[in-house]
């Protein structure tokens, strides 16, 4: 008899873990897909992404807040529409996003430049001597193998805060070339180049021509649902997911399978179990936008929520799941070490990460406008070696491995199920 129930627990708990993987690819798959054009504010990719995540909620019987799910926000952002280069003589100039891109803060403008000597900076000193003046209608150029990018845009700020205008800013020296979005606008475009291109200081010939549009109060939105707890209605527990990522900068389009459609089609997995197991507290699943240009729709979420904060009794962002082979790092561990304490000894029971690794608070993340409301917060990201794309056109989802999917939502199920008794 036993081994009879011990056979039909484990076609249980398999049939369990091949649905929930599915599912977790299902989403992946949709978030990812060319109609979402990277959830970013053009082609309407971030809309669909949030239509998307609304029909999967109300599907699954969650009880949809706000305006039918939908809670709007305006923000401001320059989406760059096309980019064309030709740099004489280079032929590896060829594919947007791969070979070259710009800031999403550069203007329309259209370039052309010949036989003409740059002003290079292979040196962070150069910095603090440089006359700002003499940068006007300069062709400046970075090499960010040599310089940190850190250092580079701290600069290029500088120079924009000195109302300095040179003709135009090159950084190169790219392996991978990540897209710095943007809710302003820069006169002066800055072009990001795959390796050295121009390896001494002279330009022999270059044209770039950029298309770009500011669009003022877009309107974009964080995504609501619910399932009433069993005992206790008016207490939460909230899941929080960005569901918005870098959208498109002229034909490159950027994914963001890690960042975040995986911490989003976690989130609706967890969606997905508590509608069929409530809790006894109330779970709330939001998934926010505005997440990549600066925290906005948590920023709004926290200002405008939709439940009362202070009876939240604890706040789960999840911000890249697709991994854990070495470990779930849990920010904002430290400072509720007592919940952070609960998650090793599940952990220690189960064995199913090599580390649960309590960090310190770090405002980079969804989780940080509600910490700074007072509410108990962690931000939970998985983390292993399997996957290493981050905000490149490669972070494409197809080899990305939900390695410890299963035992991150049990975790987080474990969890919660403890701090509820
Ligand atoms: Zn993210």
């Amino acid at each position: 008899m036993k081994k009879i129930f011990f056979i039909i627990l484990m076609i249980i708990s398999s049939l369990a873990y091949s649905q929930s993987y599915k599912y977790a690819y299902y989403c992946l798959d949709t978030l990812t897909s060319k109609t979402m054009s990277g959830r970013g504010y053009q082609y309407d990719g971030n809309l669909k992404a949030a239509t998307f995540i609304k029909n999967e909620l109300a599907n699954d019987g969650l009880t949809l807040m706000g305006d039918n799910g939908f809670q709007q926000f305006p923000i401001n952002i320059n989406n760059i529409k096309s980019m064309r280069l030709a740099i004489h003589n280079k032929d590896s100039i060829k594919i947007e996003g791969v070979d070259y891109l710009v800031f999403g803060s550069s203007a329309s403008c259209y370039k052309k430049i010949e036989n003409t000597k740059c002003l290079v900076f292979n040196d962070k000193e150069k910095f603090t001597k440089v006359d700002f003046k003499k940068l006007n209608n300069k062709v400046l150029i970075f090499n960010q193998n040599i310089l940190s990018y850190h250092d580079i845009v701290l600069f290029i700020r500088k120079i924009k805060d000195n109302f300095c205008e040179p003709n135009l800013i090159i950084i190169q020296g790219y392996d991978k070339i990540q897209y710095p979005i943007s809710t302003s606008v820069y006169r002066v475009p800055v072009l990001l180049l795959k390796g050295v291109q121009i390896p001494k200081n002279k330009i022999d010939y270059l044209e770039l021509n950029i298309e770009s549009e500011y669009v003022e109060g877009y309107k974009t939105q964080n995504v609501w649902a619910k399932i009433d707890g069993t005992r206790c209605k008016d207490s939460c527990f909230m899941i929080v997911s960005h569901y918005d990522h870098l959208g498109m900068c002229g034909k490159a389009m950027f994914p963001g399978a890690a960042d975040n459609a995986s911490g989003t089609c976690v989130n609706l997995d967890l969606a997905k179990y508590y509608a069929k197991h409530p809790s006894p507290y109330t779970m709330v699943f939001l998934f926010c936008s505005g997440e990549e240009i600066g925290l906005y729709g948590s920023k709004y979420a926290a200002d405008n929520p939709l439940v009362d904060l202070s009876k939240v009794k604890f706040l789960l962002n999840l911000d890249m799941c697709g991994t854990g082979s070495q470990g779930v790092a849990v920010i904002n561990g430290k400072n509720h070490s007592k919940q952070g304490e609960i998650l090793k000894r599940i952990n220690d029971e189960n064995r199913a990460f090599l580390n649960i690794n309590l960090a310190e608070n770090s405002c980079n993340s969804d989780h940080c406008p509600f910490d700074k409301k007072g509410v108990p917060a962690f931000f939970l990201f998985t983390y292993g070696k399997e996957y290493n794309e981050y905000h490149t056109i490669y972070d494409d989802g197809k080899t990305l491995p939900f390695t410890k999917h299963l035992d991150f939502c049990n975790l987080l199920k474990e969890f919660i199920s403890q701090m509820s008794k």
